[in-house]
């Protein structure tokens, strides 16, 4: 049985378009990066309906927005709902700020009825998800998490040469909290899925299970550079020719553990790169992804028994660097029960999906148990001015949103 809170799809659309307008753009998307002016407009905002609604608002020295409403049991840690309100530059009106303003209408509906949860209940939004602005994305988040440390976080820099601690305290929303003094009990997470498989399969909500892993290499490829008219093509060392090879070998690596495997090529530096000279250097990236470290590890050793063959048969050399690396993520098996029980009871069509992107709760899941709801957005689209979605769709993720928390919350062991 599902609870009898019902979320008010009105209300929260109308938060999501009241707030579009901090940063909005003529495209009717949203330019609010991190750390900006619009940015310390858009947290007063939640500042101020957060402490309306009788809770209790914090800020940690990153920059992370916490408010918080007490629970029924002393001792409890939160349950945490959340995401992001910063955009890209040309961000829409969805991206965070659905999984921020679908957490506040959570709690305005147990506010407006009246109901006490056993543990807090804690709305957080983290500082510069989108990393548009400030290297890397997820910024506030890993420094809760502990995959940053706060002084690595304030020396990055933009491309203005401004420090991102700085920038904070220009805006004025460096807390006192200590990044991650603040244990929670579980972290759940409503977004849009970024892609089209809900839209495609006529889903109303994704049981998101975890992440993807993802590898990023570097190939150079040195072979000879020589007269494109004169050198006959059996005495050739041609660079590119490896770099196509071994672009098609990648697509053949993905394809191999389909439909959940990927591989891109997507950045390739040709050496000379003149019309009458065989290619003698090629920088190349690589791009492998896979939710199981497993058929990573195995994406990785096809491409490196590729790269042995291709050098072989060219007669270049090729060298492979690992640029960057993340584990596949799992999120927490009672929070994804949670989620997919919510949306069985309050009558959604739902599959479980992998985030193909990253989140803050990629980082949040590696402290407390954690879990996410996608929402479809229209063919796919995100990261793009015209990203959107429909008020049916919004609060059905934060109907179930609601629904998961209020689950957990009942299993945590009260006194
Ligand atoms: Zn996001």
């Amino acid at each position: 049985m599902p609870s009898n809170l019902r979320i008010d799809p009105q209300r929260l659309w109308a938060n999501l378009m009241e707030t579009a307008a901090f940063g909005g753009t003529a495209k009717g998307g949203i330019n609010r990066q991190t750390l900006t002016a619009e940015d310390g407009m858009v947290r007063a905002w939640f500042k101020r309906e957060a402490e309306t609604l009788g809770c209790r608002v914090t800020v940690d020295e990153v920059g992370n927005v916490f408010a918080l409403r007490p629970g029924r049991s002393a001792g409890l840690d939160p349950i945490a709902l959340g995401s992001h309100l910063d955009t890209q530059p040309t961000g829409g009106k969805f991206d965070g700020n659905l999984g921020v303003l679908g957490a506040l209408e959570a709690l305005r509906t147990l506010v407006a009825a009246g109901y006490e949860t056993n543990a807090p209940f804690l709305v957080v939004s983290w500082t510069n998800e989108e990393g548009a602005r400030f290297a890397p994305a997820m910024l506030g988040s890993g420094v809760y998490a502990g995959v940053y440390r706060r002084a690595d976080a304030d020396a990055t820099t933009d491309s203005q040469g401004t420090r991102f601690g700085d920038a904070l305290d220009a805006i004025g929303w460096r807390g006192e909290l200590k990044a991650g003094a603040m244990p929670l009990s579980a972290y759940l997470e409503l977004h849009i899925e970024q892609g089209p498989i809900l839209e495609l399969e006529n889903k109303a909500i994704g049981v998101v299970t975890g992440a993807q892993g993802v590898r990023w290499y570097e190939a150079t490829i040195t072979g000879r550079e020589s007269h494109a008219g004169t050198t006959p093509m059996l005495r050739r060392a041609d660079a590119f020719i490896a770099c196509a090879q071994l672009a098609l070998e990648v697509q053949a690596i993905a394809l191999a553990h389909k439909p959940t495997a990927v591989g891109t090529v997507g950045r390739v530096e040709v050496e000379p790169n003149s019309p009458n000279v065989v290619p003698g250097r090629v920088r190349m990236t690589v791009d492998l992804r896979h939710h199981e470290d497993a058929i990573l590890e195995d994406m990785q050793k096809r491409l490196h028994a590729a790269i042995e063959e291709i050098a072989l048969e060219d007669r270049v050399d090729i060298a492979l660097k690992t640029l960057h690396a993340v584990a596949a993520t799992k999120f927490h098996p009672d929070c994804i029960a949670a989620v997919r029980a919510g949306a069985e009871t309050l009558g959604f069509s739902h599959r479980d999906i992998i985030s193909g992107a990253g989140h803050d709760a990629v980082h949040l899941s590696k402290v407390t148990p954690t879990a996410m709801i996608f929402v479809p957005c229209k063919d796919g689209l995100s990261h793009n001015e015209a990203e959107s979605a429909t008020i049916e769709h919004c609060a059905a993720g934060a109907q179930v949103l609601l629904e998961a928390a209020l689950a957990l919350d009942a299993k945590l062991p009260t006194r």
